[in-house]
């Protein structure tokens, strides 16, 4: 059945990205969008891929940045782009005050830049609808990269969640399908009631180090220094961790790395792992939030 054609007459930019945005770019085209392309490979009716970023910008109503926007350089985050072009406010001068700019996540200085320019920033990883089904292939990946590492099976291994938001959660519940031994550590009690209403072990943090001795395997979803010495100090040798928070992470690498575990900062999983599902989950929001900020 062909697509509802819910875009026709809007003309957005998409420049860089991986395969998430080259699956977004095609969902926005079969919907009837107008796509102004920079740095992918991506063609068909309704694209026109653009040779330089200026000329992308020109006439569009909605910017979409790649999920990780742009790095502490302001360079374009961009999987097929030999030379990535910065970001700056001349180039953003082009968009009209008030347009979109689509991103999955804004640092600092790209937040700054945007309002500095009077462009309206959308961080699409902060709304629940992207951040949740993103969960998912989140938590495969990292248990993916837990099997790669450990001795031992998910099955029967003590693991730890830490966090229990919208990615502890889908870590937790896969752990627990998979019959590890899993219990969340998290602050908020209501977490922590939620994580034991669903049949999992539930820890306040204050608790702890009193439970460190046995662990296998710790997924870390908090963005904040919550592994640190003194827990690392607590920990088996052969405890694996890894950490899927936000850079740099919650873990004390160089600590880690002195006592002999194994720690991985392990970003932007679903990226990495199921780029068709992660843009998949991209192209099932982005219509609406463009068809909201721009309408027609
Ligand atoms: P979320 O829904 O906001 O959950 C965050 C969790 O961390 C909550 O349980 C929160 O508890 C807890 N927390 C935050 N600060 C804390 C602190 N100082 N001490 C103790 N607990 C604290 O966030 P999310 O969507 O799950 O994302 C979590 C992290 O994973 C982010 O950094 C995100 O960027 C990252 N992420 C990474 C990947 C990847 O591929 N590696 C994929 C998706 C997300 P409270 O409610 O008590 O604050």
């Amino acid at each position: 059945m062909p697509a509802m054609q819910i875009l026709t007459g809007l003309t957005v930019a998409v420049m860089g990205g991986d395969a998430r945005e080259v699956t977004l770019v095609e969902c926005l085209a079969d919907v009837g969008a107008t796509v102004k392309t920079f740095g992918l490979p991506v063609k068909g009716p309704n694209i026109i891929p653009c040779p330089e970023p200026e000329g992308c910008l020109i006439g569009v109503q909605a910017l979409i940045l790649p999920v990780p926007g742009v790095n502490e350089q302001m360079e374009l985050s961009s999987a097929y782009l030999k030379t990535k072009p910065k970001i700056n406010g001349e180039l953003l001068s082009l968009l009209p005050a008030g347009t979109p700019v689509l991103v999955g996540v804004a640092r600092k200085p790209l937040r700054e830049l945007l309002e500095k320019n009077a462009l309206e920033p959308v961080e699409l990883m902060e709304l629940d609808e992207v951040a949740i089904p993103n969960s998912i292939p989140s938590a495969e990946g990292a248990v993916q990269m837990a099997m790669e590492r450990l001795p031992i099976t998910i099955h029967g291994a003590n693991a730890m969640v830490l966090g229990f938001g919208r990615t502890g959660q889908t870590m937790a519940q896969l752990l627990s399908n998979m019959h590890a031994n899993t219990t969340v550590v998290a602050r908020d009690p209501a977490q922590l009631a939620r994580a034991s209403a669903m049949g999992l072990k539930a820890l306040h943090f204050k608790e702890l180090v009193d439970y460190l001795r046995d662990v296998d395997v710790i997924f870390n979803t908090i963005p904040a220094p919550v592994i640190s010495g003194e827990i690392l100090q607590r920990l088996p040798s052969a405890t694996l961790i890894i950490d899927l928070a936000s850079a740099p992470g919650g873990t004390d690498f160089l600590k880690a790395r002195e006592l002999g575990i194994e720690a991985v900062l392990a970003p932007g999983l679903p990226g990495k792992v199921a780029p068709k599902t992660a843009g998949m989950i991209l192209a099932r929001v982005v219509p609406g939030i463009l068809l909201q900020k721009i309408g027609h």
